[in-house]
């Protein structure tokens, strides 16, 4: 049933209020294309409806673009759609604030940051149906973007779909980026395999009825047998480890083969290897050793009739079901369902601590089982308790300690920013700057030319980096208000022919000249023509003092001007 239909049937339900909601919330909004954009929150809702979510998750799908796009407040769809849809689309909203544009350092935070943010795991499961539904319709975008998007979903998504399992989506994020990525190598793919595909299919068509007539000799009945084509993307880069020779790709088309037990699975694999020999090297056990993402599947490459090589895959429905779905599928699974067999140890692997956390939750998920709630209880975790991921405007994403402020962001941007911030905005809000981050948060930070860090801040300040520049920069300032404080004096002499109120006249063009006057002596000079006034000015300012004295020397009764600084 598509989310229209159940919308209709239940008005009344989740889905069908979000569903109007949507609806009118969206009114007269078009995409690029011309098409009403309701209908990407209506595809986005579908897709999480194909991979069976709960309606929270289904109706956060329909509201998703709600409040950024037009404007609803947040505490809006918390008062009508409840706590936890609120939450999935406040979630969808941040992961729109990132962006990345292909800098590998930066791609595994931003990975981090997704899963940080995603404390519901059912913000991804949201984010990804709307990606995908975005990557469906690139076509419609300006290029640069086009190569943004389609860069971000094979870089980003993809992988985060294929770490949570979800091979098909996996897959169908990087099949759908690979043209915009790669436009000349996938024109080259289409015409250099198009025939071999065909040629591949109608061989393995004519040899299935021989593999169910060998799995029926060993009283295996399978549920299925069908055809897994290789996938572009993933064609592309095997070809790149093969010197781009197709002849040596035996998975382009694979047999797949589905059957109810495990047992069956190995009994399975013994009744193909009995009627044709398999190649030496090729069997992969990837049910005693799953794949780091969970997949299980028992893999074999066997010389099938008339010698040609085929590839086999086989498994049971549950891993069929988990690897298209993955951690997803576990909403299918029933109270009285039970999974005895335990994970076997898992491979080393370079994986990132995150992806091996991720790992052990599954398992535990695997193995407690446990009904619906605990699931979606389950589905809340806290992966970075003891990190957090803040975004630039720019949509760059900074790794920090927990705890740390807009202060600790500034200066792991760069020690400039930090050094001159003066102020920052949280989700565009002024906030004070010992104000403790949150992952998702978007900071702005405001700064002031020729600024000088406080020396408040040392107190707040969670990394080591603001701590070590914040004292240098301090160190710096403390130096030059000591300069400041005791401030060189200049002595000034003046030889002036003596007159009436000479004195007050060559101090009003001093105190004019805004300098301070600490002290005036004027030495009595018996006998001479000429006075001689001793000033001492509180400023070692050259500039200043020699206009002053040029100012003087154009009076006529001034002779001669000296000074020094003391
Ligand atoms: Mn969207």
């Amino acid at each position: 049933m598509t989310i229209k239909e159940i919308a209709k049937r239940e008005p009344q339900s989740l889905i069908g209020r979000a569903f109007r909601f949507a609806e009118e919330a969206h009114h007269e909004q078009k995409r690029k294309s011309g098409e009403a954009y309701f209908n990407h929150v209506l595809e986005t809702a579908d897709v999480l409806n194909g991979l069976r979510l709960d309606e929270a998750t289904i109706a956060a799908g329909l509201l998703h673009d709600a409040v950024e796009d037009c404007g609803i407040p947040s505490e809006t769809i918390k008062s009508n759609f409840g706590e936890d849809v609120a939450f999935i689309v406040d979630g969808v909203t941040k992961l729109g604030h990132i962006k990345y544009r292909g800098e590998e350092t930066k791609a595994e935070n931003l990975r981090k940051l997704i899963l940080a943010l995603s404390q519901d795991l059912r913000v991804i499961f949201v984010k990804l149906a709307d990606r995908l539904n975005n990557m469906r319709t690139l076509q419609h975008l300006p290029s640069p973007k086009q190569k943004r998007i389609a860069l971000e979903t094979d870089e980003i998504y993809a992988p985060l779909a294929y770490r949570l399992g979800m091979q098909n989506l996996s897959g169908e994020l990087r099949d759908l980026a690979f043209p915009y990525l790669h436009p000349s190598e996938y024109k080259w793919l289409r015409e250099e395999t198009g025939e071999k595909y065909g040629e591949r299919r109608s061989y393995l068509e004519k040899i299935k009825p021989a593999v169910e007539r060998a799995l029926k000799d060993h009283n295996i009945t399978p549920l299925a047998i069908d055809f897994r084509a290789k996938r572009w993307s993933s064609l592309y880069q095997k070809l790149l480890r093969h010197d781009m020779d197709i002849e040596k790709i035996y998975d382009l088309i694979a047999i797949r083969i589905i059957v109810k037990t495990v047992g069956d699975c190995y009994a399975a694999l013994g009744a193909i290897h009995g009627h044709w020999p398999p190649l030496p090297g090729r069997i992969k056990d990837y049910i005693a050793m799953p794949k780091p993402n969970g997949y299980r599947s028992i893999h074999t490459t066997v010389i099938g009739p008339k010698e040609k090589i085929v590839e086999i895959q086989i498994r049971t429905e549950e891993m069929h079901n988990e690897d298209e779905n993955g951690i997803a599928a576990h909403w299918l699974y029933d109270q009285a369902h039970s999974r005895k067999e335990k994970m076997s140890p898992q491979k080393v692997t370079e994986e990132v601590s995150w992806v091996q956390q991720l790992r052990r939750w599954q398992a535990k998920l695997f193995g407690d089982r446990g009904n619906l709630n605990e699931f979606a209880d389950a589905m809340k975790v806290d992966f970075f308790k003891d990190r957090i991921f803040a975004v630039t405007p720019k949509g760059d994403v900074i790794d920090l300690p927990y705890g740390a402020t807009p202060v600790d962001f500034a200066y792991q941007i760069h020690s400039e920013i930090g050094d001159s911030c003066v102020g920052a905005k949280i989700n565009n809000k002024i906030v004070p700057l010992n104000t403790r981050l949150m992952s998702g948060d978007l900071v702005q930070i405001i700064t002031q030319k020729n600024k000088k860090p406080s020396e408040d801040w040392l107190k707040f300040v969670k990394t080591a980096n603001a701590r070590e520049h914040i004292k240098v920069a301090l160190k710096q300032k403390r130096s030059v208000v000591s300069a400041h404080q005791a401030p060189k004096i200049t002595e000034i002499k003046i030889t002036v022919k003596p007159h009436l109120g000479l004195l007050k006249d060559i101090t009003a063009v001093i105190a004019r000249s805004h300098i301070h006057i600490k002290s005036v002596e004027m030495p009595s000079q018996p006998g001479s023509r000429f006075s001689i006034i001793k000033l001492q000015c509180s400023t070692a300012d050259k500039e200043k003092i020699e206009k002053l004295v040029l100012k003087l020397k154009s009076s006529k009764e001034v002779k001669e001007i000296n000074y020094k600084l003391i």
